[in-house]
């Protein structure tokens, strides 16, 4: 039996919507997918947090990628824009344009997309279905994946990138690199051994965005971002959106059991200049460093202290022995 549009989108997103939203742990939901609108009441001195993230078959995900590991990255990196801000999330919208309506794609991707907004409590509140096809309007298109998530947080408390102040640390959650390891073996630039090449293809395909962290760094983290086109480049959006510098200890950088084991110098492009991690960046002064230590820990996050701000806009890269770095790596950026 062929699916309709709106066989689709009741049996794979409406439906198991439907079905989360008692699940959903807050009650700022007024009404969910089916109208023309999904209606949400925040809190009472609370702001709404709102990002989009859209993901594109050949630009972002290998047409080869397992539907379900799909339908958890669409959710993780919008998550993770919300965790940068130190929100908590609500409800997400999803705009789909597919060549075409396969029902094992659809229920895989389902099923990878709810599990993720379950564990966070969150649900599907509404979105937009389309075929996706070519301008000549015959040939299929790619799919195109759009979230919007929307989250809310005590009105002024977000955490934005423009708060680092001199002689605040830098901070990094978990690991950094493992993603761009990954891709590196998918892109045939070298060669993992099979059990390495399964951890760090599973930190490519399912990020965990770091949400509880992003909550508990409120009031302590003076400005955050969330790592997606690269360390050195999402470090430098903090420091140009907040007037300083930074030095930074190249050798700090966390790196997993995995990336220890590669040369020195593809360590220092995956954790320096990697991508899709969905790590946070964050800066705190020294004053409240025991407080940011019980934050991480309390979440089950690990941290590490990689460097600190300085005054001037410089982003200095040293070594252990504090020998100067000097690198030329790009950060991502499409239209490069
Ligand atoms: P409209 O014509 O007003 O754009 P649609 O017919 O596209 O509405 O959608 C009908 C309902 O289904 C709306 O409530 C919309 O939010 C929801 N919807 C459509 N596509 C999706 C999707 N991919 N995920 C969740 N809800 C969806
Ligand atoms: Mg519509």
């Amino acid at each position: 039996m062929s699916l309709t549009e709106f066989g689709l989108i009741e049996k794979y997103f409406a439906a198991p919507a439907a079905r989360q939203l008692s699940a959903a742990a807050n009650n700022a939901l007024k009404l969910g997918v089916g109208d023309d609108c999904a209606l949400l009441s925040p809190r009472a001195g609370h702001e709404l947090a709102i990002s989009t993230d859209m993901l594109i078959e050949g630009r972002h995900f290998l047409s080869s990628v397992d539907a379900s590991l799909l339908g958890h990255k669409a959710l993780a990196v919008n998550l993770s824009d919300l965790a940068a801000c130190g929100a908590k999330p609500l409800a997400f919208t999803l705009g789909m344009a597919l060549p075409e309506a396969k029902a094992d794609w659809l229920e895989k991707f389902s099923q990878g997309l709810f599990a993720l907004a379950n564990e966070h409590r969150i649900t599907l509140i509404g979105g937009d279905t389309t075929k996706s096809v070519q301008p000549d309007r015959v040939s299929a298109g790619p799919i195109c994946l759009s979230i919007t998530v929307i989250g809310e947080v005590p009105a002024g408390a977000a955490l934005l990138r423009s708060g680092a102040q001199v002689g605040d640390g830098v901070y990094v959650s978990g690991s950094l690199g493992d993603a761009r390891l990954a891709l590196g073996q998918f892109l045939n630039e070298w060669h993992l051994s099979e059990a390495s090449f399964a951890q760090v293809r599973k930190r490519m395909e399912q990020p965990t965005p770091r949400v509880a962290l992003g909550e508990a760094l409120r009031g302590l983290a003076t400005s955050a971002i969330d790592v997606s086109d690269g360390f050195l480049g999402d470090l430098r959006h903090i420091l140009t959106r907040s007037q300083v510098g930074a030095k930074i200890n190249a050798e700090a950088l966390p790196r997993s059991e995995v990336m220890r084991r590669e040369s020195l110098s593809r360590q220092r492009l995956c954790t320096l200049a990697g991508g899709d991690d969905y790590e946070l960046i964050f800066t705190a002064p020294a004053a409240k460093a025991d407080r940011v230590a019980a934050a991480a820990a309390k979440t089950g996050t690990p941290i590490t202290r990689v460097g600190e701000i300085i005054a001037g806009t410089a982003l200095v890269l040293h070594d252990e022995a504090g020998q100067l770095i000097e690198t030329a790596f790009p950060s991502f950026d499409h239209f490069a």
